[in-house]
């Protein structure tokens, strides 16, 4: 009998056959409905709000019975099984109600990967998730293997599953996905960094925010492998305090390591599995520290992979960041415009001023989740010369920082933000959109946002 056989029966019988409730139909949700259906579930989709036309047509075709606007509680309380949505919050009274019943509730990605022997490489963190899980998969891409990539980008890992698996994926795993996990395994887990982040949904508990982090970690064994990074005090507190069985692999900017990847003389060091991998950063298509830290780990990803040192290096020299991230727009009388607007959170936008070599124009704000600006204080002295905020509500801004720079205007819309910062700002400078808050204030999500921004410079 194949694995993957073996695997489905269990999963039967320890999460009862029949009866599979998915709530929340977005990608994941119908990516789930649409694996279950496949491996003979009979499958109910809920969702408390609308479900958007792309995925009610996808049900429909495929004959998967669904509420929309209500979650009917009479439907739902006879699952054997229920996946949860990330966006879901565990406290919410349908989840306790179930959980206290003894039913399963469980993320797309456990679900989904009790369907697969593929290898997988799980990222998490609080930045970074998306670039580096990008770049593995474009290191492992470009060397020819069968790999895909899946979790919050693009399409769902169980619609993947069920299309038919790849030998090899790249799964990026929000704290969310790995809270609802119970057999889930990667055999390369990639823990970028944790800081301070959606802490409404862990009871304002940094700890326990950690712990949800290093659930990656809980299902692996001694043959697998647990990439981080060294220079993390919360990450290492929470090794020094409890076990894993994977072998640890750290890397750091900050110290040199004997095992594992470190910086030295700007160059990434890489000592694994008796091998020396070097490369200059300026060899790297992408900038800043942060940056140097996702190649440092996802280089060792690949190399654990047998990935050769050329292919890696190739790989390195050519990925050119994701959208959204420090993303270079465009220079306009020698200013040169960076969209940022994936940076929602203090410690994003610190690594992107902290990579800012010239006098920076810096538009910041939203809908802050509980931000601390003291941490960016140094780096704003040093290299902020104007301030545009971009948000409903700006007093905690120019609270902190209307004595240390000399210009703080309010604005109230991508172009509006863009005039006024091209006005500020003088050939030689920098204008950066590093908001370090949510966008819902004023956009639909982060992508509208650095796209408004990047029309209106390109409207210059
Ligand atoms: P995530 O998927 O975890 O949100 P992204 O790769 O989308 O991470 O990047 C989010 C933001 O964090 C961007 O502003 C990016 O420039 C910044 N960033 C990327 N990698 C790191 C890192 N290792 N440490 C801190 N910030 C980072």
């Amino acid at each position: 009998m194949k694995n993957q056989e073996i695997n489905k029966q269990a999963f039967a019988s320890s999460y009862g056959a029949g009866k599979l409730v998915v709530l929340g139909g977005g990608e994941s949700g119908v990516g789930t409905a649409i694996l279950g259906k496949q491996k003979g579930y009979e499958v109910f989709v809920s969702d408390a709000g609308e479900i958007g036309n792309k995925f009610k047509e996808v049900l429909l075709k495929n004959e998967i019975s669904f509420e929309e606007n209500k979650h009917t509680e009479s439907k739902i309380l006879v699952a054997d099984v229920v996946m949860k949505s990330p966006g879901i919050p565990g406290s919410m009274p349908l989840i306790l109600k179930l959980k206290a019943k003894g039913i399963s509730v469980i993320s797309e990605i456990e679900f989904a990967a009790k369907y697969t022997d593929a290898t997988i490489v799980g990222i998490t963190g609080s930045n970074g998730k998306t670039t580096t899980t990008m770049l593995v998969h474009h290191i492992l891409k470009d060397a020819g293997l069968n790999v895909g990539i899946a979790g919050n980008i693009g399409i769902s890992f169980a619609k993947q599953i069920a299309q038919g698996s790849r030998e090899n994926y790249v799964v990026e795993l929000s704290s969310f996905q790995l809270d609802d996990i119970e057999n889930f395994n990667c055999h390369i887990a990639i823990l970028t960094n944790i800081t301070p982040d959606h802490l409404d949904r862990y009871d304002y508990d940094f700890e326990k925010y950690i712990a949800s982090k290093f659930r990656i970690t809980k299902n692996q064994k001694a043959s697998d492998y647990l990439i981080y990074d060294a220079d993390d005090e919360a990450i290492n507190t929470w090794l020094k305090d409890n076990n894993t069985k994977a072998k640890l692999l750290p890397f750091s900017l900050k110290k040199e390591l004997a095992y594992g990847a470190f910086l030295k003389d700007n160059t990434i060091i890489i000592n694994i599995n008796k091998d020396t991998f070097k490369m200059p950063i300026s060899t790297l298509a992408v900038k800043g520290k942060h940056n140097v830290k996702n190649t440092m780990a996802a280089t060792m990803a690949a190399q654990l992979l047998q990935i050769r040192k050329e292919a890696i290096k190739e790989s390195l020299s050519n990925f050119e960041g994701v959208e959204h991230r420090l993303e270079n727009v465009a220079k306009v009388k020698g200013v040169e415009y960076i969209n940022d607007s994936k940076a929602t959170n203090i410690n994003a936008t610190f690594y992107a001023l902290e990579c800012m070599d010239r006098q920076t124009v810096w538009i910041v704000g939203g809908v802050d989740k509980g931000n601390d600006y003291s941490d960016l204080l140094p780096l704003v002295r040093e290299k902020v010369k104007a301030i545009v905020c971009l948000g409903l509500d700006n007093q905690k801004i120019k609270d902190m920082f209307g004595n240390v720079v000399d210009i703080v205007v309010e604005t109230a819309g991508a172009e509006e933000a863009v005039k006024v910062a091209h006005k500020l700002s003088e050939n030689g400078d920098a204008v950066l959109l590093s908001p370090a808050c949510a966008s819902f204030d004023l956009f639909e999500n982060y992508e509208d946002r650095g796209r408004q921004f990047k029309d209106a410079v390109r409207n210059l």
